[in-house]
Order: structure tokens, then C-alpha cells, then sequence
């Protein structure tokens, strides 16, 4: 590597890799992982989620997609009536008969999700059993697999992981002496898994797959010579998975950033053997086009303080990134599951002041925001209506999952979601002030 380059890769500092973490357990406030569907099915275009739940699930699911009314739906959810729950009718059969429903009207669907929830009628179901005998039923034009999107053991984003990690098993395996692979793995729009492929093709990476597959017969195989770069923090049971059928998973921070995008571009570089000179010729104008992007939104941040509440499993990354990129300052990065080893080179990254949570404890956690008074909270829906109602700033955790934030061509669009509702608050600050000031001055003539 040459010393020019070397500069441009991130140096471990110690940061936060040994700082203490408060690991709390207590009421959370979070989406259930059925969220997921709203961005996979978009990514799967032969898929359909068929949620088996009951009518708050399907209030949700069809609430947080909304948009898509619009389109051709993929999803629906199979309710469980309340004569289901009392174990009046034979709910496999009922589940059968939908299932077979379903597949007679629409000939394009290829793969079917049964998703569990959290009733526990329905978690009595085994959905596993049933996927197999209805896979059985529908072979070889439908293949049927479960995951669970239950409130009760997942984080919204958690709902993905599941996702994937059922789809591992379907992997064929890759032989021992197959030509490498690289496997990226989440679900990124379209957009920005095409332009990563352009840049590993730039680089000379022939063989460049995705999990998920935007078709189920695109489903790449797996083996000792696939290499993964997992793009979400997320996916801690998917990447366990590809490590159990062989596959290895490449070190690198998350791909939000200039820095980040370029380190997580450049463990691929490394393992596939590409030259750094050529790596470095294929990122440089990305990067650049980020660096100089980024630089437009960094005075709205620059200096402002940040706590993140649990949620989206993305904190730690982003905390680094707005830290080191745009000069944020984060207080708190909570975050529901600290994995430490796909979080190793992020950790360092991250100023020793800030403190790391595990879990949550909501009242706790909101006391301390209280107390922090930061210029802007990340957290859940359901927590940023009563923080904004008490003078604190927000931003929606569950946007930065729903919008196109990896890589180089997104890095300025992620800092303006952080900087969007700063302004948003400057805004009304001023023209609240000179309200105020034009009620004082009329007050003598009324
Ligand atoms: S899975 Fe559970 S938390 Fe999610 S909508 Fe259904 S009942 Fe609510």
C-alpha cells in the first residue's frame, strides 16, 4: 500500500472499543420486525410476504406501506379470527386454503414468506412445519419459507436478518474449488447495488453477487471461496449462517460515508488480491464526489450534539460517520444489540467521551436525553412526538432504513436527513421570535 493511500483509510484511535457499555433491560418502544417487508418486498420482485397474524398486524403492515396501495401488492396478512384463536376451526387447514388461494391468482409469485407474529395462537403454529408441507405442495414453481416478525423477540430491523438468514438454506453449495466469490450482503435498492457492482467490476471482481436476490432463481450459491460484505449492522443471524455453510465475512466499517464507504470497498479490494493503485483509481472520484458533497451540509452540523435512542440497530455506524464526517458530537449511541465483532473497526472510531447503552430502558434513557438537552435525538415514531413536545429536536430512526443512504453517490442524502430537521427547527424558531415580538408590540393598541 502505498503511504499516499494509507492516509486515506481510517487509523483505530481506541474510541469506544473498550469503553464501558450501560446494558440495560426494561420497557422498549420499537416496531416489530414485520416492518421489514415494507423495504424487502421492493427488493425481491418475486416474493410475497403473507403475514400470518391478526388485525393490528395487518393495521400495521398495510399502514407503514400505505404507499403501496398504489402498486401491485406482495404482501397481505392472513388474520387470524378470533374462532382461529378459540381452536374452533383447524388453523393449518385454514392457513392451506389461503395459501393455495393465493398462489391460484397470482402464477408470478416464486417464493412465499409465511411471517409469524406475536399472538400466541400464532406462535403455537409451527410455521416452519407448515412451509415445509406447502412447499411440498407447490414444488417446483413456489418455494414456501418462514421467519419470524414477532414484537416480542425482534427489533424492527430484525425482521430483515430473519428474512435472510431463512433464505440461507436455499444457497446450493458453492464446491470447494469454485472461482471466489463475493457475496454482498442486505438489501440495498436497486440503485445502489448496481452502482457498487460497477465499482467492483472497475476493480476487477468478476463473480459479484446479493443475498437477497432480486429473483428467487438468482439466488447465488455459497462455499468456502465466497466472501461476504455484510452492508447492515443488522444481520448478525444471516452472516452466522453463511459462516456455518463455509462462507467468510470481510472486516470493514458499514458503507455510510465517504470513509466508511471506501473501507468497506477496499476489504473487498484486499481479499480479491486487486492492486491498491487500481483501487484507489476506481474509488477516488466517488469519494471525492462525497467529500465535496458532504462538505455543502457539514456547517447545519458541525458542532451539534446527537443521542441516539435504540432502534434501527444502524447507531453505531452513523454515529461514526456524523461524528467524524460532518463534526456531530454524540452523547449516547444506544443501540438494541451491540454486536462487537461486526462492529470492531466502527468502535475505535467513535469519540471516548460518548457513552455506548445496550437495550433499553425507555424512562431511563429518556431521562438522560432530558438531561443531555442534545441539539438532536434519533429514536422511534412513538417517542419523537412527546421529545418534540418538550423543545427536543428528532429524527425518525425508521427513515434511515426506508431511504437510500450506502455509498458514495448517498453520503450528502444521509447527512440531510440529520440536517433536515435542525433546519426544520431554525426555521420556526425564527419565525416564532418575531411573532412573539409583533404580539408584544400590538398588546398597547388592543
Ligand atoms: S407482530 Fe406483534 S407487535 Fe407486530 S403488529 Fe403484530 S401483534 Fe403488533
Amino acid at each position: 500500500m502505498s503511504e499516499a493511500f494509507a492516509l486515506d483509510l481510517p487509523r483505530p484511535t481506541g474510541g469506544c472499543a473498550d469503553a464501558p457499555v450501560l446494558r440495560e433491560r426494561g420497557q422498549r418502544e420499537v416496531f416489530c420486525g414485520l416492518t421489514g417487508i415494507v423495504w424487502l418486498h421492493r427488493k425481491m420482485q418475486d416474493a410475497f410476504f403473507l403475514v400470518v397474524g391478526s388485525r393490528t398486524c395487518a393495521h400495521l403492515i398495510q399502514s407503514a406501506a400505505g404507499v403501496m396501495i398504489f402498486a401491485e401488492p406482495r404482501f397481505a396478512t392472513a388474520i387470524m379470527e378470533e374462532k382461529d384463536l378459540a381452536g374452533l376451526t383447524d388453523t393449518n387447514d385454514e392457513l392451506d386454503r389461503v395459501v393455495d388461494r393465493l398462489l391460484a391468482r397470482r402464477p408470478d409469485i416464486k417464493l412465499l414468506f409465511l411471517v409469524g407474529s406475536c399472538p400466541s395462537e400464532v406462535i403455537k403454529l409451527d410455521l416452519s412445519r407448515a412451509a415445509g408441507r406447502l412447499s411440498e405442495k407447490h414444488s417446483p414453481n413456489v418455494r414456501v419459507l418462514n421467519y419470524s416478525g414477532s414484537g416480542i423477540e425482534t427489533t424492527f430491523t430484525q425482521g430483515e436478518d430473519a428474512c435472510l438468514a431463512a433464505l440461507v438454506p436455499q444457497m446450493a453449495a458453492a464446491p470447494a474449488n469454485a472461482e471466489p466469490s463475493l457475496l454482498i450482503v442486505g438489501a440495498l435498492p436497486d440503485v445502489v447495488e448496481d452502482q457498487f457492482r460497477r465499482l467492483f467490476a472497475a476493480m476487477g471482481i468478476a463473480r459479484v453477487e446479493a443475498l437477497p436476490a432480486r429473483k428467487i432463481s438468482d439466488l447465488p450459491s455459497v462455499g468456502p471461496n465466497t466472501r461476504f460484505l455484510v452492508a447492515q449492522p443488522f444481520l448478525g443471524d444471516t452472516a452466522r449462517a453463511l459462516e456455518d455453510r463455509g462462507a467468510v465475512r470481510l472486516d470493514a466499517l458499514f458503507p455510510f460515508g465517504a470513509e466508511g464507504t471506501t473501507d468497506w470497498l477496499h476489504a473487498a479490494a484486499q481479499a480479491f488480491g486487486v492492486d491498491e493503485m487500481l483501487f484507489r483509481s476506481v474509488v477516488a472520484p466517488g469519494r471525492e464526489r462525497a467529500a465535496r458533497a458532504l462538505e455543502k451540509v457539514r456547517p447545519a452540523l458541525e458542532g451539534k450534539s446527537i443521542f441516539f435512542f435504540p432502534d434501527s440497530q444502524l447507531e453505531v455506524p452513523l454515529a461514526r460517520f456524523l461524528s467524524r464526517e460532518l463534526g456531530m458530537v454524540p452523547l449516547e449511541v444506544g443501540t438494541p444489540y451491540l454486536h462487537r465483532t461486526h462492529l470492531a473497526r466502527e468502535l475505535p472510531l467513535l469519540p471516548s467521551s460518548t457513552r455506548l447503552s445496550e437495550g433499553q430502558d425507555v424512562d431511563r434513557q429518556l431521562d438522560r436525553c432530558r438531561a443531555a438537552r442534545p441539539d438532536l435525538s434519533v429514536c422511534g415514531l412513538g417517542l419523537a412526538n412527546p421529545l418534540e413536545m418538550e423543545g427536543l429536536t428528532t429524527k425518525w430512526s425508521i427513515e434511515l432504513v426506508f431511504s437510500p443512504v450506502h455509498g458514495f453517490d448517498q453520503a450528502a442524502d444521509l447527512a440531510e436527513l440529520f440536517a433536515r430537521p435542525l433546519n426544520r427547527r431554525d426555521r420556526l424558531s425564527d419565525a416564532i421570535v418575531p411573532a412573539r415580538a409583533n404580539r408584544r408590540e400590538a398588546a398597547p393598541c388592543s
